[in-house]
Protein backbone atom coordinates (compact mmCIF):
# COMPACT_ATOMS: atom_id res chain seq x y z
CA UNK A 1 0.00 0.00 0.00
CA UNK A 2 0.80 3.73 -1.10
CA UNK A 3 2.81 4.92 2.38
CA UNK A 4 1.06 8.59 2.00
CA UNK A 5 -2.16 6.31 2.42
CA UNK A 6 -1.50 4.42 5.16
CA UNK A 7 -0.42 7.51 7.33
CA UNK A 8 -3.69 8.40 6.09
CA UNK A 9 -5.40 5.64 7.85
CA UNK A 10 -3.62 5.97 11.16
CA UNK A 11 -5.88 9.33 11.48
CA UNK A 12 -7.47 7.96 14.34
CA UNK A 13 -4.48 8.59 16.77
CA UNK A 14 -5.53 11.85 15.60
CA UNK A 15 -8.39 11.94 18.59
CA UNK A 16 -6.09 10.96 21.46
CA UNK A 17 -3.99 13.50 20.95
CA UNK A 18 -4.36 17.20 21.62
CA UNK A 19 -3.28 20.47 20.09
CA UNK A 20 -0.72 21.68 22.02
CA UNK A 21 -2.43 25.04 23.63
CA UNK A 22 -3.80 25.74 27.10
CA UNK A 23 -5.37 28.24 26.34
CA UNK A 24 -7.62 27.81 23.03
CA UNK A 25 -8.39 24.56 22.24
CA UNK A 26 -7.63 24.31 19.16
CA UNK A 27 -6.51 27.30 16.57
CA UNK A 28 -6.03 25.21 13.45
CA UNK A 29 -7.70 21.55 12.44
CA UNK A 30 -5.77 18.55 12.53
CA UNK A 31 -5.70 17.74 8.71
CA UNK A 32 -7.41 14.23 8.76
CA UNK A 33 -10.53 15.25 10.59
CA UNK A 34 -13.67 15.80 8.57
CA UNK A 35 -15.25 19.00 8.97
CA UNK A 36 -18.38 17.39 11.37
CA UNK A 37 -16.51 15.22 13.44
CA UNK A 38 -14.34 18.29 14.09
CA UNK A 39 -17.34 20.03 15.29
CA UNK A 40 -18.89 17.61 16.71
CA UNK A 41 -15.33 17.53 19.25
CA UNK A 42 -14.91 21.00 19.50
CA UNK A 43 -18.34 23.34 18.89
CA UNK A 44 -19.38 25.16 16.18
CA UNK A 45 -16.85 28.32 16.74
CA UNK A 46 -13.81 26.01 16.29
CA UNK A 47 -15.15 24.44 13.46
CA UNK A 48 -16.00 27.73 11.72
CA UNK A 49 -11.77 27.75 11.51
CA UNK A 50 -11.87 24.71 9.63
CA UNK A 51 -11.11 25.46 6.04
CA UNK A 52 -8.55 21.91 5.12
CA UNK A 53 -9.15 18.22 5.79
CA UNK A 54 -6.89 16.98 3.60
CA UNK A 55 -6.42 13.18 5.16
CA UNK A 56 -3.24 13.51 7.04
CA UNK A 57 -2.55 13.38 10.71
CA UNK A 58 -1.19 16.99 10.75
CA UNK A 59 -1.51 19.88 13.48
CA UNK A 60 -0.11 22.73 13.93
CA UNK A 61 1.55 22.80 17.63
CA UNK A 62 3.28 24.91 19.96
CA UNK A 63 6.97 24.18 19.83
CA UNK A 64 9.04 24.32 22.86
CA UNK A 65 10.07 28.15 22.94
CA UNK A 66 6.92 29.13 21.66
CA UNK A 67 7.09 29.11 17.96
CA UNK A 68 3.99 26.85 15.97
CA UNK A 69 4.30 24.88 13.29
CA UNK A 70 3.13 21.68 11.37
CA UNK A 71 3.56 18.37 12.81
CA UNK A 72 2.90 14.87 11.18
CA UNK A 73 1.88 13.15 14.40
CA UNK A 74 2.41 9.18 13.01
CA UNK A 75 2.35 6.05 14.74
CA UNK A 76 4.78 3.00 13.27
CA UNK A 77 1.71 0.56 14.10
CA UNK A 78 -2.05 0.99 14.76
CA UNK A 79 -1.95 -2.58 15.70
CA UNK A 80 -2.11 -3.33 19.67
CA UNK A 81 -1.88 -5.90 22.45
CA UNK A 82 -2.38 -3.34 25.30
CA UNK A 83 -6.38 -2.73 25.38
CA UNK A 84 -6.51 0.14 26.94
CA UNK A 85 -10.40 0.51 27.64
CA UNK A 86 -10.32 4.70 25.95
CA UNK A 87 -8.07 4.04 22.84
CA UNK A 88 -9.07 3.64 19.08
CA UNK A 89 -6.71 1.19 18.49
CA UNK A 90 -7.91 -0.99 20.96
CA UNK A 91 -7.99 -4.76 18.97
CA UNK A 92 -11.96 -4.42 19.07
CA UNK A 93 -12.37 -1.29 17.04
CA UNK A 94 -12.81 -1.22 13.84
CA UNK A 95 -10.20 0.69 12.30
CA UNK A 96 -6.90 -0.72 9.87
CA UNK A 97 -4.34 -1.93 11.09
CA UNK A 98 -1.01 -0.40 9.69
CA UNK A 99 2.26 -0.98 10.29
CA UNK A 100 5.41 0.92 8.95
CA UNK A 101 9.08 -0.37 8.86
CA UNK A 102 11.79 2.33 10.16
CA UNK A 103 12.81 2.85 6.52
CA UNK A 104 8.79 3.70 5.32
CA UNK A 105 8.31 6.00 7.98
CA UNK A 106 11.43 7.79 7.26
CA UNK A 107 11.18 8.64 4.00
CA UNK A 108 7.32 9.49 3.90
CA UNK A 109 8.46 11.62 6.65
CA UNK A 110 10.91 13.59 4.32
CA UNK A 111 8.55 13.69 1.21
CA UNK A 112 6.29 16.13 3.65
CA UNK A 113 9.16 17.45 5.41
CA UNK A 114 11.16 18.85 2.26
CA UNK A 115 7.22 19.29 0.43
CA UNK A 116 7.04 22.48 3.55
CA UNK A 117 4.02 20.23 4.58
CA UNK A 118 5.25 19.31 7.83
CA UNK A 119 8.30 20.99 9.98
CA UNK A 120 8.78 18.24 12.41
CA UNK A 121 8.14 14.92 13.58
CA UNK A 122 5.84 13.47 16.68
CA UNK A 123 6.35 9.78 16.63
CA UNK A 124 4.28 7.20 18.76
CA UNK A 125 3.52 3.26 17.95
CA UNK A 126 1.04 0.58 19.41
CA UNK A 127 2.35 -2.24 20.65
CA UNK A 128 3.20 -5.62 19.37
CA UNK A 129 5.92 -8.25 20.64
CA UNK A 130 6.13 -6.14 23.33
CA UNK A 131 7.13 -2.13 25.00
CA UNK A 132 10.63 -2.87 24.17
CA UNK A 133 9.97 -3.94 20.75
CA UNK A 134 8.03 -0.80 19.22
CA UNK A 135 10.32 1.29 20.69
CA UNK A 136 13.35 0.17 18.72
CA UNK A 137 11.38 0.56 15.49
CA UNK A 138 10.61 4.31 16.90
CA UNK A 139 14.76 4.49 17.63
CA UNK A 140 15.55 3.04 14.25
CA UNK A 141 13.10 5.95 12.53
CA UNK A 142 15.09 8.62 14.27
CA UNK A 143 18.15 7.48 13.87
CA UNK A 144 17.59 7.03 10.11
CA UNK A 145 16.07 10.89 10.12
CA UNK A 146 18.95 12.21 12.03
CA UNK A 147 22.07 10.49 10.65
CA UNK A 148 21.01 9.07 7.00
CA UNK A 149 18.43 11.96 6.05
CA UNK A 150 20.44 14.51 8.72
CA UNK A 151 17.10 16.08 9.73
CA UNK A 152 17.81 18.61 12.06
CA UNK A 153 14.59 19.90 13.07
CA UNK A 154 11.68 19.16 15.78
CA UNK A 155 11.73 15.83 17.01
CA UNK A 156 9.41 14.01 19.58
CA UNK A 157 9.68 10.56 20.58
CA UNK A 158 6.78 8.67 22.82
CA UNK A 159 8.46 6.39 24.84
CA UNK A 160 6.46 3.02 24.87
CA UNK A 161 5.67 1.37 28.21
CA UNK A 162 7.69 -1.64 28.49
CA UNK A 163 10.90 0.85 26.85
CA UNK A 164 14.52 -0.32 28.93
CA UNK A 165 16.74 2.77 30.33
CA UNK A 166 18.84 2.07 27.49
CA UNK A 167 16.08 2.97 24.99
CA UNK A 168 15.24 5.71 27.04
CA UNK A 169 18.56 7.05 26.72
CA UNK A 170 18.84 6.60 23.45
CA UNK A 171 15.48 8.37 22.28
CA UNK A 172 16.58 11.28 24.79
CA UNK A 173 20.10 11.52 22.67
CA UNK A 174 17.98 11.87 19.30
CA UNK A 175 14.92 13.75 20.17
CA UNK A 176 13.64 17.76 21.16
CA UNK A 177 10.85 16.20 23.29
CA UNK A 178 10.18 12.42 24.71
CA UNK A 179 7.12 11.51 26.47
CA UNK A 180 5.47 9.00 28.63
CA UNK A 181 1.81 9.28 28.52
CA UNK A 182 0.61 8.75 32.58
CA UNK A 183 -2.86 8.63 31.55
CA UNK A 184 -4.16 8.59 34.98
CA UNK A 185 -2.90 9.82 38.27
CA UNK A 186 -2.61 7.20 40.27
CA UNK A 187 -2.25 3.28 40.04
CA UNK A 188 -5.50 2.71 40.68
CA UNK A 189 -6.93 5.09 38.31
CA UNK A 190 -5.10 3.53 35.76
CA UNK A 191 -6.47 -0.02 36.28
CA UNK A 192 -9.96 1.39 34.97
CA UNK A 193 -8.29 2.97 32.06
CA UNK A 194 -5.70 0.66 30.79
CA UNK A 195 -5.62 -2.86 32.96
CA UNK A 196 -2.67 -4.14 31.00
CA UNK A 197 -0.28 -1.25 31.91
CA UNK A 198 1.46 -0.80 34.92
CA UNK A 199 1.26 2.13 36.36
CA UNK A 200 4.95 2.68 38.39
CA UNK A 201 7.22 0.50 36.51
CA UNK A 202 6.29 0.94 32.72
CA UNK A 203 4.95 4.85 32.99
CA UNK A 204 6.12 6.99 36.38
CA UNK A 205 9.87 4.75 35.99
CA UNK A 206 10.49 5.71 32.38
CA UNK A 207 10.15 9.67 33.35
CA UNK A 208 12.39 9.28 36.61
CA UNK A 209 14.57 8.23 34.28
CA UNK A 210 14.33 10.76 32.05
CA UNK A 211 14.87 13.00 34.78
CA UNK A 212 18.23 11.06 36.35
CA UNK A 213 19.60 11.02 32.88
CA UNK A 214 19.36 14.59 32.45
CA UNK A 215 21.30 14.78 35.59
CA UNK A 216 23.93 12.49 35.39
CA UNK A 217 24.87 12.11 31.73
CA UNK A 218 26.84 14.70 29.66
CA UNK A 219 24.50 16.26 26.60
CA UNK A 220 27.21 16.48 24.47
CA UNK A 221 26.41 13.23 23.41
CA UNK A 222 23.03 13.83 22.58
CA UNK A 223 21.74 15.49 18.60
CA UNK A 224 21.46 18.89 19.68
CA UNK A 225 23.84 18.75 22.46
CA UNK A 226 21.20 19.54 25.13
CA UNK A 227 18.80 17.10 26.45
CA UNK A 228 14.92 16.64 25.47
CA UNK A 229 12.32 18.51 27.34
CA UNK A 230 9.69 15.78 28.63
CA UNK A 231 6.00 15.56 28.80
CA UNK A 232 2.82 13.63 29.76
CA UNK A 233 -0.74 13.46 29.29
CA UNK A 234 -3.95 12.86 31.09
CA UNK A 235 -7.34 11.45 30.05
CA UNK A 236 -9.79 13.70 31.59
CA UNK A 237 -12.87 12.31 32.81
CA UNK A 238 -13.00 8.12 32.25
CA UNK A 239 -11.80 6.49 35.23
CA UNK A 240 -13.86 8.80 38.21
CA UNK A 241 -10.72 10.75 39.03
CA UNK A 242 -10.78 14.28 40.55
CA UNK A 243 -9.26 17.68 39.15
CA UNK A 244 -7.46 17.19 42.85
CA UNK A 245 -6.20 14.01 41.87
CA UNK A 246 -5.19 14.83 38.45
CA UNK A 247 -3.26 19.00 39.85
CA UNK A 248 -1.58 16.83 43.24
CA UNK A 249 0.20 14.57 40.19
CA UNK A 250 0.63 17.37 37.76
CA UNK A 251 2.67 19.29 40.83
CA UNK A 252 4.59 16.26 41.48
CA UNK A 253 5.78 15.53 38.06
CA UNK A 254 6.54 19.81 37.48
CA UNK A 255 7.85 19.72 40.72
CA UNK A 256 10.08 16.36 41.01
CA UNK A 257 10.18 15.19 37.88
CA UNK A 258 11.01 18.78 35.46
CA UNK A 259 8.39 18.32 32.96
CA UNK A 260 7.87 20.83 30.26
CA UNK A 261 4.00 20.02 30.05
CA UNK A 262 1.22 17.94 30.83
CA UNK A 263 -1.23 17.59 28.16
CA UNK A 264 -5.06 16.93 29.69
CA UNK A 265 -7.48 15.26 27.44
CA UNK A 266 -11.08 15.34 27.31
CA UNK A 267 -12.57 11.86 27.23
CA UNK A 268 -14.43 10.63 24.00
CA UNK A 269 -15.77 7.85 23.92
CA UNK A 270 -14.46 5.81 20.99
CA UNK A 271 -16.70 3.86 18.39
CA UNK A 272 -15.97 -0.44 19.47
CA UNK A 273 -14.15 0.24 22.50
CA UNK A 274 -14.95 -1.20 25.88
CA UNK A 275 -15.76 2.75 27.01
CA UNK A 276 -17.95 3.80 23.84
CA UNK A 277 -20.79 4.20 25.63
CA UNK A 278 -19.45 6.28 28.91
CA UNK A 279 -20.36 10.20 28.44
CA UNK A 280 -17.88 12.03 27.26
CA UNK A 281 -16.36 14.74 29.16
CA UNK A 282 -16.89 18.26 28.70
CA UNK A 283 -14.31 20.49 26.66
CA UNK A 284 -14.33 23.21 29.67
CA UNK A 285 -12.97 20.45 32.39
CA UNK A 286 -10.07 20.03 30.09
CA UNK A 287 -9.70 24.54 29.57
CA UNK A 288 -9.68 24.24 33.65
CA UNK A 289 -7.52 21.90 33.87
CA UNK A 290 -5.01 23.55 31.50
CA UNK A 291 -5.51 26.82 33.68
CA UNK A 292 -4.71 25.29 36.41
CA UNK A 293 -1.96 23.99 35.06
CA UNK A 294 -0.21 26.72 34.25
CA UNK A 295 -0.95 28.37 38.12
CA UNK A 296 1.04 25.12 39.25
CA UNK A 297 3.95 25.46 36.51
CA UNK A 298 4.55 28.89 35.88
CA UNK A 299 2.87 31.32 38.74
CA UNK A 300 3.92 28.71 41.49
CA UNK A 301 0.57 27.84 43.03
CA UNK A 302 0.46 25.17 45.29
CA UNK A 303 -2.13 22.88 44.72
CA UNK A 304 -3.72 22.98 47.71
CA UNK A 305 -4.79 26.38 47.60
CA UNK A 306 -6.62 26.34 44.38
CA UNK A 307 -10.41 26.62 44.89
CA UNK A 308 -12.08 22.77 44.51
CA UNK A 309 -15.40 22.04 45.79
CA UNK A 310 -15.99 19.16 48.37
CA UNK A 311 -15.36 16.40 45.48
CA UNK A 312 -12.07 17.67 44.44
CA UNK A 313 -12.75 19.45 41.68
CA UNK A 314 -12.93 22.85 40.37
CA UNK A 315 -15.48 25.32 39.69
CA UNK A 316 -17.18 24.47 36.43
CA UNK A 317 -17.70 27.98 35.44
CA UNK A 318 -14.86 30.16 36.05
CA UNK A 319 -11.51 30.10 35.98
CA UNK A 320 -9.40 28.98 38.65
CA UNK A 321 -7.52 31.45 38.99
CA UNK A 322 -10.36 34.17 39.21
CA UNK A 323 -12.36 31.69 41.51
CA UNK A 324 -9.47 31.80 43.64
CA UNK A 325 -9.51 36.11 43.85
CA UNK A 326 -13.26 36.22 44.82
CA UNK A 327 -12.54 34.01 47.37
CA UNK A 328 -9.54 35.52 49.21
CA UNK A 329 -9.15 39.18 47.71
CA UNK A 330 -12.69 40.28 46.79
CA UNK A 331 -12.60 41.52 50.51
CA UNK A 332 -9.08 41.63 51.17
CA UNK A 333 -7.82 43.32 47.87
CA UNK A 334 -3.83 43.37 47.44
CA UNK A 335 -2.00 46.87 47.75
CA UNK A 336 -0.02 47.35 43.94
CA UNK A 337 2.37 50.00 45.82
CA UNK A 338 3.96 47.24 48.42
CA UNK A 339 2.42 43.19 47.55
CA UNK A 340 5.83 41.00 47.14
CA UNK A 341 5.62 39.45 43.78
CA UNK A 342 3.98 36.11 45.45
CA UNK A 343 0.74 38.25 45.98
CA UNK A 344 0.78 39.87 42.72
CA UNK A 345 0.80 36.82 40.64
CA UNK A 346 -2.60 35.96 42.82
CA UNK A 347 -4.55 38.80 41.28
CA UNK A 348 -6.72 38.22 37.80
CA UNK A 349 -5.27 40.02 34.85
CA UNK A 350 -1.92 40.10 36.16
CA UNK A 351 1.25 37.67 35.56
CA UNK A 352 4.70 36.94 35.61
CA UNK A 353 5.57 39.76 33.15
CA UNK A 354 3.19 42.17 34.52
CA UNK A 355 4.11 41.72 37.95
CA UNK A 356 7.99 42.12 36.99
CA UNK A 357 6.67 45.51 35.38
CA UNK A 358 4.77 46.39 38.70
CA UNK A 359 8.01 45.40 40.76
CA UNK A 360 10.16 48.32 38.04
CA UNK A 361 7.58 50.80 38.29
CA UNK A 362 7.46 50.87 41.53
CA UNK A 363 10.86 51.81 42.28
CA UNK A 364 9.90 55.49 40.28
CA UNK A 365 7.21 56.24 41.89
CA UNK A 366 3.57 55.37 43.01
CA UNK A 367 0.90 53.57 41.14
CA UNK A 368 -2.32 55.22 41.90
CA UNK A 369 -3.94 55.00 37.86
CA UNK A 370 -5.82 51.85 36.20
CA UNK A 371 -4.21 53.78 33.06
CA UNK A 372 -0.68 52.79 34.77
CA UNK A 373 -1.33 49.51 35.05
CA UNK A 374 -2.78 49.09 31.04
CA UNK A 375 0.21 50.86 30.06
CA UNK A 376 2.18 47.80 31.90
CA UNK A 377 0.55 44.99 29.68
CA UNK A 378 -1.67 44.37 32.86
CA UNK A 379 -5.66 43.55 32.08
CA UNK A 380 -6.33 46.30 34.81
CA UNK A 381 -10.07 46.02 34.41
CA UNK A 382 -10.14 42.25 35.13
CA UNK A 383 -7.39 43.34 38.02
CA UNK A 384 -9.09 46.20 39.86
CA UNK A 385 -12.17 44.38 41.75
CA UNK A 386 -8.50 42.48 43.48
CA UNK A 387 -6.52 45.59 44.11
CA UNK A 388 -5.72 49.15 45.98
CA UNK A 389 -3.66 51.81 44.24
CA UNK A 390 -2.44 53.85 47.05
CA UNK A 391 -5.41 52.25 49.66
CA UNK A 392 -7.77 53.17 47.23
CA UNK A 393 -9.94 50.68 45.33
CA UNK A 394 -9.79 51.63 41.71
CA UNK A 395 -13.61 52.15 39.85
CA UNK A 396 -14.26 49.33 37.78
CA UNK A 397 -17.18 47.88 36.29
CA UNK A 398 -19.32 45.79 38.26
CA UNK A 399 -20.44 42.88 36.18
CA UNK A 400 -16.74 41.99 35.73
CA UNK A 401 -16.95 40.63 39.08
S1 LIG B 1 -0.89 1.27 24.48
FE1 LIG B 1 -3.05 1.67 24.88
S2 LIG B 1 -3.28 3.88 24.35
FE2 LIG B 1 -1.36 3.16 23.38
S3 LIG B 1 -1.99 2.53 21.30
FE3 LIG B 1 -2.03 0.70 22.62
S4 LIG B 1 -4.19 0.53 23.27
FE4 LIG B 1 -3.84 2.63 22.53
Amino acid sequence: MDALLKLQQTTPFSFLEKVDSARSPLKAPPDGITRSEYRRRFGEKNAAVTTDCRALPIYHSALPGGRRAPLLKAMITTTCERRCHYCAFHPSTNIPRIQFTADEMASIFMQLFESGRVHGLFLSSGITNGGANAQNIILDTAHILRHRYAFRGYLHLKIMPGAEIGQVLQAMRLADRVSVNLEAPSAHRLKILAPKKQFGEELLQPLQWIEQLRLSQIPETSFHNRWPSSSTQFVVGASGESDLEILQASQHLFTHLKLARIYYQAFSPQPGTPFENLPPEQPSREHHLYQASILLKQYNFDVEELPFDASGNLPETSDPKLALARNTLAEDPVEINHAPLEHLLRIPGIGPTGAMSILKARKTGALNDLSQLTRLGIFAERAAPFILLDGQRPSYQMKLL
